[in-house]
């Protein structure tokens, strides 16, 4: 291919990237929303206004507009701008890696999804179902369309990360809904798939190691509110003789907090540590008025005979972002790192 055919066809795939990178802004705004993404025209978030072309224009509108709407000059998340560059570059290095290849158009599909459920998930803390069964289907279809990755070799992978996952998600961190991405993943990297969950491990850790470090005194603080409370509405429970731990006796309450909603997953208490049961409607309601300022998290208390021994709170983490970091690594550059890492072995 000439030079300068081959230069036209990057730029096209970073303009077309763009343009997709606006369209996935409207589906990760929406679609949790249950909003129709077609009939309704765009418009300003905070005066309401409709927007031109002009402001809606990929990655420039943003950049020119200095990040503010042009009619109310309230400001607009650089967010929007990220998505669209971070689509555009994809798709251009997609287009640079593949070239006109089938793996092209799988790459232009798997970078949408991966880029939508990465902001679905750190709005929402939750993988839509329909980004990892985009992700499995693309997988079914590579069985059939790329043989050089025998069929065996992406269901061992996809048995491995079950095994690896169900251990992840038992110590914790991790989520069903990263299980169910990275057993397409499996079926649509094969082997390779190690390495995404390895760039997604490390970077997660580090992550979330600066994330602890961060809000260690915020959780304290939320902690320390919710033991206040258990306390008071386990004096009642103790005075009332209604429901407490039996002397001697040891429980954990579990509970979380969902969209600014905390409450208590009752099914865990075991019951026969306590004498009668607690009035466990009106402990799910204090809480439920009392904390309000935090969106996410959950928390654990410990109940020892008559006292309440500790209470702690952690923030949730995404996990969604760093395994579809190292997802779209792998698809795009996956040979590449594995080679150089082999390279080192010798
Ligand atoms: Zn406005």
């Amino acid at each position: 291919m000439p030079i300068g055919l081959h230069i036209f066809y990057a730029v096209l795939a970073f303009v077309l990237g763009s343009v997709i990178g606006s369209f996935l802004n409207v589906v990760i705004l929406r679609t949790p929303l249950h909003q129709s993404i077609v009939t309704e025209p765009s418009h300003c978030f905070s005066c309401g206004h409709r927007l031109a072309w002009y402001d809606m224009f990929p990655i420039f509108s943003w950049i020119f507009l200095r990040g503010k709407c042009r009619y109310c000059g309230s400001k607009i998340s650089p967010r929007y701008m990220i998505i669209e560059a971070t689509t555009a570059v994809l798709y251009c290095l997609s287009y640079l890696i593949f070239g006109l290849k089938l793996e092209l158009a799988f790459s232009a599909v798997l970078m949408a999804v991966l880029i939508v459920l990465s902001a679905i998930d750190i709005d929402r803390f939750e993988i839509p179902y329909w980004c990892s069964i985009t992700v499995a289907v693309l997988g079914v279809a590579a069985i059939f369309v790329f043989k050089e990755t025998p069929w065996y070799e992406r269901l061992i992978a996809m048995g491995i990360i079950l095994v690896v996952f169900v251990l992840l998600v038992l110590v914790g961190g991790m989520g069903g809904g990263d299980l169910q991405l990275m057993l397409g993943a499996s079926l649509l990297l094969g082997y390779k798939v190690f390495i995404a969950l390895f760039i997604g491990v490390f970077f997660g850790a580090i992550y979330g190691t600066l994330k602890k470090f961060h809000d260690r005194e915020a959780e304290k603080e939320v902690s320390e509110k919710i033991k206040g409370l258990v306390e008071e509405w386990y004096q009642n429970q103790v005075d009332l003789g209604c429901g407490y731990v039996t002397e001697g006796n040891e429980d954990t309450i579990v509970g979380s907090i969902s969209e600014g909603d905390p409450d208590i997953e009752w099914e865990f208490l075991e019951e026969k540590v306590w004498k009668g049961l607690p009035e466990k409607a009106a402990l799910s309601k204090t809480l439920r008025e009392n904390v309000t300022d935090e969106r996410e998290g959950g928390f654990k208390i410990i109940i020892k005979g008559d006292k309440i021994e500790r209470v702690k709170y952690s923030r949730r983490m995404v996990f969604g972002p760093f395994l579809g970091l190292g997802i779209a690594a792998s698809w795009l550059v996956g040979t590449q790192i594995l080679g150089w890492y082999l390279s080192l072995m010798h």
